[in-house]
């Protein structure tokens, strides 16, 4: 099964305020690390789509919200994908409610 990863910049290490670059869109904000995964259920053949990075908070929303769409409609089509469409649905939510934790407080 091929994994398809969205090209991101290299890692940078937050400096002292606790301001991280965010990996999606470039600027200084707080950030928090997550990974979302959805699938695409083809009958036969499947395929995983996955972003990992440190985000901030609107980047995390946006993404948490595509992945969430797509996995629920492209996701169930096919007899393993019926097992890992809800469980990469459970995964997203908890990385979500984790990273919605990390950044309370944080401007949008
Ligand atoms: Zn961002």
């Amino acid at each position: 099964m091929p994994t398809m990863q969205a090209p991101m910049p290299t890692t940078q290490a937050p400096n002292p305020l606790g301001l991280g670059r965010c990996q999606r869109c470039g600027n200084m904000r707080q950030t928090a690390r997550v990974s979302f995964h959805r699938n695409v259920g083809m009958l036969f053949i499947r395929r995983t789509y996955k972003i990992e990075g440190n985000l901030c908070k609107s980047c995390v929303r946006r993404h948490f919200a595509e992945f969430t769409v797509k996995n629920l409609l492209l996701g169930w089509w096919g007899t393993l994908s019926l097992i890992v469409t809800p469980l990469y649905a459970v995964q997203n939510v908890a990385s979500y409610i984790a990273a919605m934790r990390e950044l309370r407080g944080a401007p949008e």
